[in-house]
């Protein structure tokens, strides 16, 4: 049975309605507790579990401490291409954004990558919007290819794909896939996201488990908060994690808590989760799943980057760009407009400014955290954790 029939057989709203109105002595229970049902998930992440956030953040700093040490791993996201064939809402990359879009090739995406493995990286997240035609297995592949010998830990962010198509790519060096549901509230996925292959959100639910059979070992899984209910989404992330725990055992798996940002579409969330309850749910998953990795990007400010590195996060983007090129400048005479999957050439005025060299691809999202990596790593030794720039290494199962 895949995740979708399990999931549509959760009782989703019967565990809302129990975390809302959670009591701070059951909420205590669950805290207290040798092991995290899904449950005493709603519990720890009830605003009656909120009044005892020291408790939790004390437990959650404790768990991680001892099945991670006290380590962060760092990586960084390398964003080959802005096409997308979908409209999502939220999403600057959206198709009928008239944005500055860009494919790398693959000599620029060796370029922007030896960018990051000079400032330490040796592990890099390969993101792409989802355009079969830019962003086809064999550029992928392609791509992985070429980086492999230098880069030991190298995962992928891209549209969803078939098992046969995901076995190239794995086959070319790629150890690991990340693919967050947005919203696993099916209404508001259908309002978000208006046209293109993304509609099918069954399809997209699936998608770890294609890339499990296909043989990727490390999976990364989590919403979009700022969409649907927050707890209901982190309830949803809760059971689809223990879901994947069970049936792609082999694999290690992440989770990630990205908050909406500014983009090109003006989009504004739809619900809040103030930094409060994301550290309250930080920590809830730390107390559930103890060895799986929490990821935290560069959407998120410094301060409170800083302030959840010793209470459950595990890894680390910094130093982001969004933009294809955007460590190097690399592929900058291929900026264009897409219409219609056609390419549209830039106008001369726009050339124009791109003599000052200022012409950029356009951005998925606007970070918040714009330190630099080592400053990051600074900061992560100054509080007595050491940096990690790998995560995985292939040699080591061989
Ligand atoms: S969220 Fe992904 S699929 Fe949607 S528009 Fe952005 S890049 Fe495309």
């Amino acid at each position: 049975m895949s995740f979708v029939a399990e999931f549509d057989k959760l009782p989703l709203q019967s565990w809302l309605k129990r975390s809302l109105s959670t009591t701070s002595a059951v909420a205590r229970q669950s805290l207290d507790g040798s092991s995290v049902s899904l449950p005493d998930f709603a519990h720890l992440i009830s605003p009656a579990a909120g009044e005892l956030l020291e408790m939790l953040c004390r437990r959650s700093r404790q768990l991680t401490q001892q099945r991670f040490g006290k380590v962060i791993r760092l990586f960084a996201p390398l964003y080959l291409s802005n096409e997308c064939i979908n409209n999502c809402k939220y999403c600057g990359f959206s198709r009928d954004n008239p944005i500055l879009r860009m494919t790398l090739s693959v000599g620029d995406v060796l370029r922007e990558a030896r960018a990051l493995t000079d400032q330490g990286f040796r592990n890099i997240l390969l993101v792409a919007g989802e355009h079969p035609k830019f962003v086809s297995t064999n550029y992928l592949a392609d791509c992985v290819r070429a980086l492999h010998a230098e880069i030991p830990s190298i995962s992928l962010e891209v549209g969803p794909m078939e098992t046969l198509d995901y076995r190239p790519i794995v086959e070319a060096g790629a150890d690991g896939l990340v693919v967050y549901q947005e919203t696993y509230d099916r209404a508001v996925y259908a309002a978000m996201h208006t046209t293109g292959p993304k509609r099918n959100f069954d399809w997209r639910l699936e998608t770890p488990e294609r890339a499990y059979t296909a043989g990727f070992r490390r999976l990364g899984i989590g919403a979009l908060y700022g969409l649907g209910d927050w707890r209901l989404e982190a309830l949803s992330v809760a059971a689809h994690a223990d879901y994947l725990l069970r049936q792609c055992w082999k694999a290690q798996l992440t989770i990630s808590l990205p908050r909406l940002r500014p983009s090109a579409g003006e989009f504004e969330p739809l619900t809040h989760m103030s930094d409060r309850e994301l550290v309250q749910l930080v920590c809830a998953f730390r107390l559930m799943f103890p060895d799986v990795g929490l990821v935290l990007s560069t959407r998120e400010p410094a301060k409170l980057r800083d302030g959840l590195i010793p209470l459950g996060i595990t890894l680390l983007s910094a130093g982001s760009h969004t933009e294809p090129g955007g460590y190097t400048g690399a592929g900058k005479d291929k900026i264009h407009r897409t219409q219609r999957g056609r390419i549209v050439e830039l106008g001369a005025s726009e050339w124009a400014s791109a003599t000052d060299g200022e012409i950029h691809a356009t951005g998925q999202f606007e970070i918040a955290d714009e330190r630099s990596p080592h400053e990051v790593a600074d900061l992560i030794r100054r509080l007595g954790y050491e940096p990690v720039w790998k995560d995985w290494d292939a040699a080591l199962t061989a």
